[in-house]
C-alpha cells in the first residue's frame, strides 16, 4: 500500500514553478541563465504600497484578521469591482485568500464531490487540472487551436457541458498564451450557457490578467456582461500582477454567499486569514494611486513587439500577437526533429525547452504543462535589455538546429 494518497499521486508539481527553480539552481551553479519562464512582473512593489505595509507593522496590525479578510480590504475590493468591472457585491459576497490560486482551490474544494466535472479550455494555467484533481474532480479539456487565437469557441462549449458539469473556468487574458475575450466574445459563451439544459454549470472567471492588456483592448468579465449569470459566477482576482505584489499573496473573488461562506470554512481549517500586512499592503494598492499600471503596460507592450517581430525573423517558431498578460504561446513544430550540435534529436517541445537551457541559457516553458504541443510559453517580464541578449541567444540556438 502507498504511503502517498492516490489523489496526490495524480498530480504533478507546477511546470512553470519547476522550471524557474532549474533556472535559479543553474544560476546559483554559476551559469548566465536568461529567465524567460516568470509567471510574474519584473517591476518592484510601488513604493505607496510598501509605505502602507510599514506603516501596518508599526500600528500593530500584526494579529489575525477575519478568516476570509478584513472589512477595509474587503470594501475596497467592492469598490473596485463596482468601478473597474460594474458589479456590486455586498460584504458578504467576497473572499480574500493568500493569493488567487488559494481562492480558487477553496473553490473547488467547496464545491466538487468526486466526478464532477470541470471545464478548461486549453492550452490552460498549469494549475487548474491539478486543483480539481485535488478536491476530486475529473478535468475536462476542450483543445482551443492558435487559427481560433487560442480561444474556446461556442459551440465547442455547448457539446462539452455533461449533467456532471460543475464548473467552466474561463481565463482571459490568459496564461499561458496572452489570449483576450473580447465583450461579444464572452457574451456569446454567456448565451450557450444561459440555455436551459447548462443551467447547472457554473463559472469561474480567473481575471487576475485584468490590467495587462495592450493596443487599447477594452476588458470585460462574464457577471459584467451577462448579469443573469451574476449568481452563478465566481470572479477571481488579486493584487499578484497588476500591482507587481506577487510575493505579498492576496487574491480575491466576489460570489454567491453560500459559496463564498463555505469557502472561508475550508480557510478557516487551513492557513486561516491571509497575511495581516499583506492585506493592509492590499488595501493601498486598491484604494491608493493608479498610475504606474499604465506605466508598466507601456513598457510590457514595447517589449511584446520586441518579442513578436523577433520571433518572426526565427525560422521554424511563430506566434500569434497576444493582447494581454506578459507570456506568447511560441509554436515550434518546425523544430522537431531536428537535431543540436551534441547529436540530441529534439522529439518534443520538453525536449526543444531542455535545448534551450543547455544551449542558450535561457529557461521558458514546454507547452505539455498547458496541454497543447508542440509549444513553448515565453515570458517578457523581464528588463528590455535582458529580453534582447534572449532574442540573440534564441536565434543562434535555433540556427545551430539542423
Ligand atoms: N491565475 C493565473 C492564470 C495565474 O497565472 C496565476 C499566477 O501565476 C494565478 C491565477 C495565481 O496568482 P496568485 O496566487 O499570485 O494570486
Amino acid at each position: 500500500m502507498s504511503f502517498i494518497s492516490e489523489r496526490v499521486s495524480r498530480i504533478k508539481p507546477s511546470s512553470t514553478i519547476a522550471m524557474n527553480q532549474k533556472a535559479i539552481e543553474l544560476k546559483e551553479a554559476g551559469h548566465d541563465i536568461i529567465s524567460l519562464s516568470a509567471g510574474e512582473p519584473d517591476f518592484d512593489t510601488p513604493e505607496s504600497i510598501k509605505e502602507a505595509a510599514m506603516a501596518a507593522i508599526r500600528s500593530g496590525q500584526t494579529k489575525y484578521t477575519a478568516v476570509d479578510g478584513t472589512t477595509e480590504l474587503k470594501q475596497a475590493i467592492i469598490k473596485k469591482f463596482k468601478k473597474e468591472n460594474d458589479l456590486v457585491y455586498q460584504l458578504d459576497q467576497i473572499t480574500v485568500g493568500s493569493g488567487g490560486k488559494q481562492v480558487i482551490y477553496n473553490a473547488m474544494f467547496a464545491t466538487l464531490n468526486e466526478n464532477d466535472e470541470v471545464i478548461i479550455p486549453t492550452p490552460y494555467w498549469v494549475s487548474y487540472p491539478d486543483i480539481v484533481m485535488l478536491a476530486g474532480g475529473t478535468p475536462i479539456f476542450i483543445p482551443c487551436s492558435r487559427e481560433n487565437n487560442f480561444k474556446l469557441s461556442p459551440a465547442d462549449l455547448d457539446q462539452a457541458i455533461t449533467p456532471r458539469t460543475k464548473w467552466i473556468i474561463f481565463n482571459s487574458p490568459s496564461n499561458p498564451t496572452g489570449t483576450t475575450y473580447s465583450k461579444d466574445e464572452i457574451k456569446a459563451l454567456a448565451d450557450i450557457l444561459l440555455e436551459p439544459k447548462n443551467q447547472h454549470v457554473w463559472i469561474l472567471t480567473d481575471d487576475i490578467y485584468e490590467h495587462l492588456t495592450y493596443d487599447n483592448f477594452a476588458f470585460y468579465t462574464m457577471a459584467q456582461v451577462e448579469p443573469k449569470l451574476f449568481n452563478r459566477c465566481l470572479t477571481v482576482n488579486g493584487v499578484s500582477k497588476a500591482y507587481c505584489m506577487t510575493g505579498w499573496r492576496i487574491g480575491y473573488a466576489g460570489g454567491p454567499i453560500h459559496l463564498i461562506k463555505t469557502m472561508a470554512k475550508i480557510q478557516s481549517q487551513s492557513t486561516s486569514n491571509p497575511s495581516s500586512i499583506s492585506q493592509a499592503a492590499a488595501v493601498a494598492a486598491l484604494n491608493g494611486p493608479q498610475h504606474f499600471i499604465a506605466e508598466h503596460n507601456k513598457i510590457f507592450c514595447e517589449r511584446r513587439n520586441l518579442l513578436v517581430d523577433a520571433l518572426s525573423d526565427i525560422k521554424g517558431l511563430s506566434c500569434n500577437k497576444a493582447l494581454g498578460a506578459f507570456y506568447l504561446y511560441v509554436n515550434c513544430e518546425k523544430m522537431m526533429n531536428k537535431t543540436d550540435s551534441k547529436g540530441q534529436v529534439i522529439k518534443s517541445d520538453d525536449d526543444f525547452v531542455i535545448f534551450l537551457l543547455d544551449q542558450a541559457k535561457i529557461a521558458v516553458v514546454a507547452g505539455s504543462g498547458f496541454g497543447l504541443s508542440p509549444y513553448f510559453r515565453i515570458s517578457y517580464a523581464l528588463s528590455t535589455e535582458r529580453l534582447k541578449d534572449a532574442i540573440i541567444r534564441l536565434r543562434t540556438a535555433c540556427l545551430s538546429l539542423v
